[in-house]
């Protein structure tokens, strides 16, 4: 099973993955390619860091999954392992969510929401963006929150990281009990 997560920056949907792995050895996350420059304090892991030549390259290889460009980075999911029977966690953005959709109607997709527009931005001027940057993520939150329940997403509101962890189990559970399609 394919489990995507979205929601806009700074909703916490990092957290709340790395929450749900640590818990359950039935699931993995997929580390992404990016094309940005590595935060200060972000781990060396977060990302593959690439070159955008490394990155069309790959694109050219039909070495991905799906693949966006969000605000002028190009992030894109490497094929997962077939072999591989664990459920694997895609955190992407909406646009790549659409991608993946299309190819796996049946995958479980949980939209995070923050609990206000004001949380959410004070969390993104917090951790290391460059002000522009923070701002911008900022401005196109609402779309991809839209976005996101246009595609028939979960919507979860993550005010409490417990029940929203808790909540995303339960998804996780059921999806595997019945799976979808
Ligand atoms: P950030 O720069 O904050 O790490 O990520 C920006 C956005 O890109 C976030 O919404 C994040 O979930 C998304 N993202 C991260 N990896 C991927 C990926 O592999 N594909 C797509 N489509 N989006 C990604």
């Amino acid at each position: 099973m394919i489990i995507v997560m979205c929601g806009p920056g700074g909703v916490g949907k990092g957290t709340v993955v790395a929450r749900l792995v640590a818990a359950d050895p039935r699931l993995w996350l997929s580390r992404s390619w990016t094309t940005r420059v590595q935060r200060p304090g972000e781990a060396d892991d977060a990302y593959t860091y690439v070159t955008r030549e490394q990155f069309e390259r790959r694109i050219a290889d039909g070495g991905f999954l799906e693949h966006a460009e969000f605000l002028g980075n190009l992030y894109g999911t490497p094929w997962p392992d077939a072999d591989d029977t664990r459920d694997v966690v895609l955190e992407i953005d909406v646009q790549g969510a659409a991608q993946v959709l299309e190819r796996s109607p049946d995958a479980l997709f949980i939209l995070l929401e923050p609990p206000s527009a004001e949380v959410q931005a004070e969390r993104l001027r917090g951790r290391g963006d460059p002000p522009e940057q923070a701002e911008r993520r900022i401005a196109v939150a609402q779309g991809e929150l839209a976005e996101g329940r246009r595609l028939g997403a979960i919507c979860i509101v993550n005010d409490d990281l417990d029940r929203t962890v808790a909540e995303c189990e339960r998804l996780i559970a059921d999806a595997r009990r019945a799976p979808l399609g």
